[in-house]
């Protein structure tokens, strides 16, 4: 089934969803604050819409995907009024547990069905189609959304009906995901500071069960001391924040993320925050 799809937000994972969902023959407007990453999309049967009102005219699905919970409130208080009727809006940006709260008070407030739907995977599962979508939302508005969803990834996970489900999953997930960053980056600093060459690290642990194709990949970046953005590091600093503010309403012990934060926090500040979140390395490789 064809249905028109706007994107509000076109970064790293929302340029790649947008170019998943017009490959799977969706009709796609897309908005970006600053336009010139929305006129990249052009050429690849992708309408470029002026602002985020014009954006989401006619669309039966709006996905945002921007920064944070303030960046999307900003933007869905100027698209929300002139949304079609019947539109659902799915909320894809990692904005945390109270941000989520926050925007479904807000589609509420204007009778729009709203999914929260952030999703695991980076810019080439982006680009691919492969990202794995963690829903939550009512049942009657799954069917609407769901060739939007298949088309920007390979599986969705419902995970419950109320806003916030799909964050809490998301959050647990992230919490991992900055762990074994973090985690990577102080076995390869430690390796080196001892005199070792740290990719022996990586190669003994390769392929055994201590092994993860997300530290090989880190790990390289990290060796290599290059580090084009797939997670900016100020993404990781942003979620670390949300997950420690999950954890202390949990009522879960927040130490190791309040370490995590810090250490993401400090790779930002010495000039990283547009790196990939592989950066952090620096901070270990400075004490
Ligand atoms: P990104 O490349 O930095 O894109 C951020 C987007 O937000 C850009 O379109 C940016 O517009 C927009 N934005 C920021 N502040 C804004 C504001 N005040 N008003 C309007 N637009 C604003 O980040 P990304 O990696 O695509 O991440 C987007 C979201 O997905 C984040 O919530 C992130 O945590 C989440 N996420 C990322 C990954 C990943 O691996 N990258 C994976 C899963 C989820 P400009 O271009 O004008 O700056």
């Amino acid at each position: 089934m064809t249905i028109s799809v706007a994107v509000l937000g076109a970064g790293i994972m929302g340029a790649g969803m947008a170019r998943s969902l017009a490959r799977a023959g969706h009709r796609v407007t897309v908005w970006n604050r600053s336009p010139g990453k929305a006129a990249a999309l052009a050429g690849d049967g992708i309408t470029v819409a002026t602002d985020a009102a014009e954006a989401v005219r006619g669309a039966s699905v709006v996905l945002t995907m921007l920064f944070d919970a303030d960046s999307v409130a900003e933007v869905m208080a100027k698209a929300l009024p002139v949304l079609d009727e019947g539109a659902v809006w799915a909320q894809t940006s990692t904005v945390g547990l109270d941000g989520t709260a926050r925007l479904a008070a807000l589609a509420k407030e204007h009778g729009v069905a709203f999914v929260d739907a952030p999703v695991l995977g980076t810019r080439k599962p982006a680009e691919d189609g492969a990202l794995t979508v963690l829903a939550a939302g009512p049942e009657d508005v799954r069917a609407a959304v769901a060739p939007a969803f298949d088309a920007i990834g390979s599986r969705t996970v419902w995970v419950g009906a109320e806003p916030g489900d799909g964050h809490k999953l998301k959050l647990a997930a992230n919490a991992w995901v900055l762990s074994v960053v973090a985690g990577t980056a102080q076995s390869i600093t430690l390796a080196r500071d001892l005199g070792l060459d740290p990719q022996v690290f990586l190669d003994t642990i390769a392929g055994g069960p201590l092994d993860s194709p997300y530290a090989q990949l880190k790990g390289a970046a990290m060796i290599a001391g290059e580090y084009p953005p797939s997670f900016a590091l100020d993404g990781a600093v942003k979620d670390s924040g949300l997950i420690a503010d999950a954890l202390r309403s949990a009522g879960t012990d927040g130490r190791m993320m309040a370490a995590l934060h810090a250490v993401f926090a400090d790779a930002s500040a010495a000039g990283h925050a547009n790196d990939d979140m592989a950066a952090v390395a620096e901070t270990f490789r400075r004490h």
